[in-house]
This record gives structure tokens, C-alpha cells and sequence, in this order.
């Protein structure tokens, strides 16, 4: 269905990326089903240590933005003054954060520390409580309006969600897009992120080191059988369903298998009444380079100011890109478009690991979820490994005693 030939490969690596993730606390206010953390109360760590975090982000990576995640970062009692300390060094404060605990004093004060914008992470298995119980993924979008509208009264704080795909939920991804649409002016990223857990059914034995684990200790296991299997391209498969005009311009690779689709990211470009068509990988590629070029680091969140300037882009950029090519023209087609508001929007599919055959795991190339831990970067989705046995975890495929380890 997509070629990684036609896609643009997003040029982010370990020491240049346009993101970098930082833990103050693990502690949270939800049980999200899909939740790679544990939930340890009271564990926010020293301000200092944090701070400390961010030199080694600064010793080894060019970065763009830092995503404070956990956890639930609003419950850290420093999170103002880390949104500062953020800002001073120059880089972009992004709370990731369930929203719970988000008030509408908090979100001045973030706003005055320069939090430059929040990943809202909604969905129907977090066990939000009694008035959002048994809601399904779209019933949920009141809340997502709610938390987008927060933002947009607040002024010039970008707006992401995140929600993590399980099989069951897959169906309701095309509506999640097409509400995103119905918000454009407001609503500037949605993220959806293939559920990834270890499960009874997986032919592999674990290790840490030469010490063989047990798959039911591991934080991130499921005792019954649940598909973990979704690819971005499925979720890409059902949105085309119910939009087939929908397309990705450009995407990570996984470490292990070149032609699979660990981030793979739409924009798009058009009012809350029509989608004028979307970008192809040459806009993506300009605007990657020419932000590195100026600034020096490669873009992640842009700010709904320059989201809010699509027209000009279309208009200046059009010739370099066909996908903006094909949108400018639908502006023109009715001169009226040129003086309604035309924002941009991110769509993006991420699938976490994969297993191959003979026990590797494939990672996102080109992390951008990369955290510190002990003085060194590794992946955030594995942290739980390094933090419960030291090392992160081998898996060994079962019966295969060539590759077993004694
Ligand atoms: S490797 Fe893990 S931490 Fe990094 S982006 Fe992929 S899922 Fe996130």
C-alpha cells in the first residue's frame, strides 16, 4: 500500500533529534491499561537530579523539545519551575500529561513559565472514573474538546492527543481523525499508538543477562491472550477506509526491518470545512532542513501560529511539492478560500516494538522518546527493564536451543 521509496525518512538520530523525553516522576493519577511505567507514588525525583537530566540531553543531543513526561508530570511539585528551567536553556517545554490534574491556574502559570504545548493523552482504557466510564473512544472526544478549548483560551499553546490503539478500539481511529479535522483550528497533532504488551502467546523465553526471567514479572505483560500485533499501516488502512485521499508523507524505520513504519506521519492542510489535500515528503524534507539549517535543530511541535500559516506555505512552497501542489489547487478553485483560515495538521501512527523471529526487537529508529538513565540515553519504552533487572531484557525464541543461552 506505501513504499518507504515514496515516504520521506525523517532525519532524526540518537545525537540529532527533534525530541527527547524527560521523567520528573513516576508517579500517576490513572491506570492506563497500556502503560509501560510503573506507578510509584512519591517518586519525584530532586529538582537537581532533574536538572542534571537535561545537561546530559544537552551534553549528547541537539534537541528541539523536551516532552516532560512520567508518570503524570502535573503531579510533580516543581513542574513550573522545570517548564522555566526548560525554556531558559532554549529548548521547547511539552507536558505530557493524562490532564487530570490540569486547572486552569496551573495552565496560567505553565503558561508564564513558556510551556510551549501539552500531548493530552485520552482514551477509553485509563479508568478515568464515573463520568467517563464506559465512554468509547469518540464519546471521549468531549473531553478532548474540553482540554483543546482550554488551550485555545489560554492562546498560542500547541495542542496534541495521544491515544493508544487497542484491537478493539481500532474502529473508532477514522472518527477520531475526522473530529481532529472538525477542530483543525484548534487542535494542532493526533497521535495514535499501537498497544504493545507481553503476552502468554509470544513464542519467546526472556533474559536478563544469561538469567532467565518470567515473562508474568515483566511490568508490561497481559496474563491472557490480546493481539499485540496492530501495525501503523493497519491503522492507515482503516482511516483510508472512511477517507481514501488520506496519505503519510514521511516516516522512521525500524531498527531492525527498513520497509516497517514505526512513526508515520500525515499532514494536512485545509479549514474546518474542507481538507484542501496533503503534504508530500519534499515539503516535510524543506521544512526539516531549512528549520535545521536556521536554528539549528530539526522541528517536532510547531506553534499554532505558524500553524495558522498553511495558506502562505502552500502559496510560497507549492512548486517543490506535488501534495501541496494538488491542495493549493483546491484553494484556488474557489477564490472565497483565500480569505478563510487555513491551518495545518499532524496525523501520526506510531508502533512500538516488534519482535522478529529470532527474538530481536525491532525499536524506532532514530528514537525520539529517548530518555536518561544513569547518565545514558535509552528507550523510555523499555525503561521498566533497566530500572527491574539492570539490563534490558533479550528474548530467545522458545525451543531454539542454538540460541538458548545456558
Ligand atoms: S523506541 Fe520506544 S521509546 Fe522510542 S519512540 Fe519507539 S516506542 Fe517510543
Amino acid at each position: 500500500m506505501i513504499s518507504n521509496r515514496e515516504l520521506y525518512r525523517l532525519p532524526w538520530t540518537l545525537p540529532d533529534n527533534a525530541i527527547s523525553w524527560l521523567e520528573p516522576t513516576a508517579m500517576c493519577n490513572l491506570a492506563c491499561d497500556g502503560c509501560y511505567r510503573e506507578n510509584e507514588a512519591g517518586s519525584h525525583k530532586p529538582f537537581d537530579e532533574v536538572k542534571h537530566e537535561l545537561d546530559i540531553f544537552q551534553k549528547y543531543r541537539n534537541t528541539d523539545c523536551i516532552s516532560i513526561a512520567g508518570g503524570d508530570p502535573l503531579l510533580y511539585p516543581d513542574i513550573v519551575k522545570l517548564v522555566a528551567e526548560i525554556k531558559s536553556r532554549g529548548l521547547k517545554p511539552i507536558v505530557n500529561t493524562n490532564g487530570k490534574a490540569l486547572t486552569k491556574e496551573l495552565l496560567m502559570d505553565l503558561k508564564k513559565a513558556g510551556v510551549f504545548g501539552f500531548t493530552f493523552h485520552v482514551d477509553s482504557k485509563q479508568g478515568r472514573g464515573k463520568e467517563w466510564k464506559d465512554k468509547n473512544e469518540v464519546e471521549l472526544n468531549e473531553l478532548r474538546y474540553h482540554y483543546a478549548k482550554m488551550l485555545a483560551d489560554a492562546g498560542d499553546i500547541a495542542c496534541s492527543f495521544n491515544s493508544t490503539v487497542y484491537e478493539d478500539t481500532l474502529q473508532y481511529v477514522p472518527e477520531l481523525v475526522e473530529w481532529a479535522h472538525k477542530n483543525i483550528d484548534i487542535v494542532h497533532t493526533m497521535v495514535f499508538i499501537a498497544f504493545r504488551h507481553v503476552v502468554p502467546t509470544m513464542p519467546f523465553d526472556w533474559y536478563a543477562g544469561g538469567q532467565k526471567v518470567d515473562w508474568d514479572k515483566i511490568m508490561y505483560h497481559s496474563d491472557t491472550k490480546r493481539n499485540v500485533d496492530i501495525l501503523s499501516t493497519d491503522v492507515l488502512a482503516k482511516v483510508k477506509e472512511k477517507f481514501p485521499e488520506f496519505e503519510p508523507c514521511a516516516y522512521l524505520n525500524g531498527t531492525k526491518k527498513a520497509d516497517s513504519y514505526k512513526w508515520l506521519l500525515s499532514e494536512r492542510v485545509g479549514t474546518k470545512k474542507k481538507i484542501y489535500g496533503y503534504v508530500g515528503p519534499k515539503f516535510l524534507e524543506l521544512i526539516m532542513a531549512g528549520h535545521h539549517f536556521i536554528k539549528g535543530t530539526y522541528i517536532s511541535y510547531s506553534s499554532p501560529k505558524l500553524n495558522r500559516m498553511a495558506k502562505s506555505a502552500m502559496l510560497l512552497l507549492f512548486p517543490f511539492d506535488k501534495g501541496l501542489r494538488q491542495a493549493t489547487k483546491q484553494l484556488l478553485k474557489n477564490p472565497i478560500r483565500l480569505f478563510k483560515k487555513t491551518h495545518m495538521q499532524s496525523v501520526l501512527f506510531i508502533q512500538p516494538v516488534d519482535f522478529m523471529e529470532n527474538g530481536d526487537q525491532s525499536m524506532c529508529d532514530g528514537c525520539p522518546d529517548i530518555t536518561v538513565h544513569k547518565d545514558e540515553l535509552v528507550w523510555s519504552c523499555r525503561l521498566e527493564e533497566l530500572k527491574n533487572y539492570g539490563v534490558f531484557l533479550r528474548t530467545v525464541p522458545k525451543n531454539n536451543e542454538k540460541l538458548e543461552v545456558e
